[in-house]
């Protein structure tokens, strides 16, 4: 049974003090049965961050890494940092490195490859831009962003990651796919990981939703039979509404199994 999974991505946002006070108050709102819940703070929060959440069981994800171990890479963050620090999860991929950072399908691939080496779950975010929604290219994008990014990964591979839906016109915007919309792109996700990996594997896949989540559309969000869970920008940076997000994930998950 897929649980729920809620990942806040704080971008770059939160100075040190800033970040403990955060993780801090949210861990008030975890409670033990309630899925898988990762806060995704800066580079430089999360050593800080690892000490508060170690009693607890929100998890610690990073927001990139490179994909060599170690080198002459000035700036860059490598996987044996983020493993070394205490890091479970890692995104990549995200629209904001995609279009600032013109990171292509094949970084992404090779990224995904060095995190799962070094034991980091990726968090895998694939989307389409709005003109490409608009030519009715959704499903082609996703189709090429998947077989690209999971090029050569393995069932093994496979499990140990998390996809993340992103409609790019729908991050930070406060435009929300509707429950419908995003159902239907994560129902053609699972359906491509069924093709590729089999049914066993396509089943336990959790698969995530992002772009201007709110308290007040998660229940509905997570309401649909394959969205698992959220990755939360914006509304991951105030404790009580991440809190809010959580507790209607389950809500919404206890009534989803009913
Ligand atoms: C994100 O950055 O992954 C995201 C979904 O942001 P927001 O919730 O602010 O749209």
């Amino acid at each position: 049974m897929r649980k729920p999974f809620i990942a806040g991505n704080w971008k770059m946002n939160k100075t040190i003090p800033e970040a403990v006070e955060l993780v801090a108050k949210l861990k008030e709102f975890v409670k033990e049965e309630m899925g898988e819940i990762v806060v995704i703070p800066p580079f430089t929060a999360l050593s800080e961050v690892k000490k508060i959440i170690s009693d607890s069981k929100i998890k610690l994800g990073a927001q990139n890494l490179h994909w060599e171990e170690k080198g002459a890479y000035t700036g860059e963050i490598s996987p044996l940092m983020l493993k070394d620090i205490g890091c479970e999860y890692v995104i990549i991929g995200h629209s904001e490195r995609r279009k600032y950072f013109h990171e292509t399908n094949e970084i992404i691939n090779s990224k995904i490859k060095i995190a799962l080496k070094n034991s980091l779950k990726p968090i895998f975010c694939i989307g389409e831009k709005l003109q490409e929604r608009e030519k009715g290219e959704t499903f082609k994008i996703i189709n090429e962003q998947l077989e690209k990014g999971l090029s050569g990964i393995d069932k093994e591979g496979l499990k140990n990651i998390v996809i993340a839906y992103e409609p790019v016109w729908a991050i930070g915007t406060g435009r929300t796919a509707t429950p419908e919309q995003a159902q239907e792109v994560h129902l053609f996700i699972r359906e491509k990981l069924k093709k590729n990996y089999g049914n066993e594997i396509a089943s336990y896949a959790i698969i995530l939703y992002g772009g201007s989540v709110k308290a007040d559309n998660t229940y509905s969000l997570i309401k649909e039979n394959d969205i698992d869970g959220t990755l939360v920008g914006g509304a991951s940076l105030e404790a009580e509404s991440f809190g809010k997000i959580i507790e209607e994930a389950w809500r919404a998950f206890r009534d989803k199994m009913k």
